[in-house]
């Protein structure tokens, strides 16, 4: 792990002064900080030494540029985003490993959220596995979880995509999502006496709230062990979990039963659309806002979000519950997708959606003190922001923001008629609460896997 630079140190100062918005409050807070010596910065009067909660947000694929990007078409290049609202900022550093332990400089969203859910890097596509020897890593929820916090999962792709999967399972490659897909992972496969599929594991673990996609991959038929020839989902209705399909599904799930939420067959719908990069460039255009893809019935992801905090709560207040609080992660997944395929609207718009979900995250902390709220990205997707002159080889597009300029955005991290790729940049790690501060400073992305462990207080298993 690496080192935590305190608080109260220079890093932070720095880190202070580049908060232009909130740099005088935060002056305030340092100021207060140095003169007494127990609080945190960062903490109000209210909040306690040690937090209850973890909401960890994941952007995935959202490097600084998608971030840029977002704001500068909604609220304008001097505007904040709720993201950008935390008040202590770090950097994490997103490589992987090969299964010989040498960096691997480019990430994919597997090896990615296996850093922050064991603390150990891992070759990609590997899901909370081991590089080398492919053995199980334990992880955050599991952890939480067995220490009696609530805990839960919202994510707009499916529930079984890489991101989600990192908390919830153990398979050697990210590709085995539900029974009939375990070709990649035959020391997983139930007829070889291993744990199943994403999906099998996940319902297994039983988490108190699942939010997302993917009910094709539930919806797949079990090969082996006591539930052969049930599907995952008719395993989990069979075992206490109340499945919602819909937003009113979703508001009527109770908090005395896991709550498992599969709101579309795959991903879910993305908010915006427009026209994608070419070679060459676009006319400049506004992106449409409408989210024609959306069915009226399906929950944004700031609904489930703020669904998931609802439920979570009572959950952890419910008698018998030892630690009294919860832990939650929720990701804004198609980031990702779109910038893979150079639509920079799409991606803005998933951008603007997970913000949203921050923005719950915010409002529910500063009710609620004892939350930490952590918020940052797997890996940086391919596209840049580039002079108006610029004629880059790629895919390019020009969209006219909200303030009515023109935003120039390059892909070409893949060739023209193809993916684009993820970038090796470090990300963004911002938080507010207690605890907050150990995000300052630059770390490796499993940094956060043992922030978010010292703040629960979850003790390791092996
Ligand atoms: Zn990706």
């Amino acid at each position: 792990m690496t080192a935590v630079i305190p608080g109260t140190g220079r890093a932070a100062r720095r880190s202070a002064r580049r908060w232009g918005g909130v740099a005088a409050a935060l002056v305030t807070a340092l100021t207060v900080t140095s003169a007494a010596p127990a609080p945190r910065i960062g903490v109000t009067g209210t909040e306690p030494a040690r937090p209850r909660n973890v909401i960890l947000l994941v952007g995935d694929g959202m490097g600084d540029s998608e971030i840029t990007a977002a704001r500068n078409y909604t609220v304008g290049a001097g505007g904040r985003l709720a993201m950008d609202r935390l008040p202590m900022t770090g950097s994490s550093l997103t490589y992987a490993v090969d299964e010989r332990g040498r960096p691997d400089y480019v990430t994919d969203s597997a090896a990615g959220a296996t850093a922050w859910a064991t603390g150990h890097k891992t070759v990609n596509g590997r899901v909370a596995k081991t590089p080398g020897t492919d053995r199980p890593l334990p992880t955050l929820l599991e952890l939480a979880r067995r220490q009696g916090y609530a805990t839960g999962s919202v994510t707009t792709a499916r529930l079984t995509d890489a991101t989600p999967a990192a908390l919830t399972a153990h398979v050697t490659d990210r590709s085995c999502a539900g029974p009939a897909d375990m070709a990649a992972c035959p020391a997983d496969a139930k007829e070889r006496g291993g744990a199943g599929s994403i999906a099998e594991q996940t319902v297994a673990l039983r988490p108190d709230v699942l939010l997302g996609g993917g009910a094709d991959v539930f919806g797949q038929r079990i090969t082996a062990g006591p539930h052969r020839g049930r599907t995952v989902l008719e395993r989990a209705r069979a075992e206490g979990y109340q499945v919602v399909r819909d937003r009113t599904g979703l508001r009527a799930a109770r908090p005395d039963r896991p709550v498992l939420g599969l709101f579309a067959d795959g991903p879910l719908p993305v908010e915006w659309t427009g026209v994608p990069a070419r070679p060459g460039g676009t006319a400049p255009q506004r992106c449409g806002t409408g989210a024609p893809a959306h069915p009226a019935g399906t929950p944004s992801l700031e609904e489930s979000t703020r669904a998931a905090l609802e439920l979570l709560t009572a959950r952890a207040r419910r008698a018998g519950a030892a630690a009294g609080g919860f832990f939650l992660q929720v990701e804004g997944a198609a980031i990702d997708d779109r910038a893979h395929d150079a639509d920079p609207c799409g991606q803005i718009g998933e951008t603007v959606a997970f913000d949203r979900a921050v923005g719950a995250a915010l409002a529910y902390a500063a009710r609620h003190p004892g939350t930490l709220v952590v918020v940052t990205a797997d890996h940086g997707s391919g596209g840049q922001i580039l002079p108006l002159e610029a004629r880059p080889p790629g895919r390019s597009a020009t969209l006219v923001t909200d303030e009515g300029a023109p935003l120039h955005l390059g892909y070409a991290s893949g060739a023209p008629d193809d993916v684009q790729e993820h970038t090796g940049v470090p990300v963004r790690v911002a938080a507010r609460g207690p605890y907050a501060e150990r995000v300052v400073g630059v770390h490796e992305n499993t940094a956060l896997f043992h922030t978010v462990r010292t703040a629960l207080g979850l003790r390791s298993i092996h």
